[in-house]
């Protein structure tokens, strides 16, 4: 594993510390690897919130809103890890769409909490055919 990758492992495990999972009880970490127009590379953390108004992000969410509002719309990589991963609960169909209009070619990389790497691969391959990619795409 690469520094920058094992960097964004760490971010990962780390924001499950700041994690709000109030309701489901999983907490949720992730870390989004992406670069801005000018090719500069940035990990950006995040966690679920869930909140008793009904309003729940989740981890990869948080993080990938984290990165675009920073203008790093070159989505490249997401790690993501919970608490509940032996269920294979990380990375919902939720997070995955958002991802696939992001980037299709998005590697995403699984983590177990103990910091090693469960599952790595990219939307475009959980998903197959990306049929209804179009409008909402990033720029
Ligand atoms: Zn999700």
């Amino acid at each position: 594993m690469s520094a920058d990758d094992q960097y964004a492992v760490n971010q990962c495990l780390d924001a499950l510390n700041y994690s709000q999972a109030n309701i489901s009880g999983y907490k949720v970490g992730s870390a989004i690897v992406a670069l801005n127009e000018n090719g500069a590379f940035g990990i950006f953390d995040g966690c679920n919130i869930e909140l008793a108004t009904s309003k729940v992000w989740h981890a990869e969410e948080v993080a990938l809103v984290k990165a675009i509002s920073a203008g790093y719309r070159n989505i490249l990589k997401c790690f993501v890890t919970s608490t509940g991963e032996q269920q294979c609960a990380a990375c919902c169909g939720y997070c995955m769409q958002h991802l696939m209009y992001a980037n299709p070619d998005c590697e995403i990389i699984v983590v177990n909490p103990d910091g090693s790497v469960k599952l790595r691969t990219t939307v475009r391959e959980r998903n197959g055919p990306l049929a209804y990619l179009g409008k909402g795409r990033l720029d």
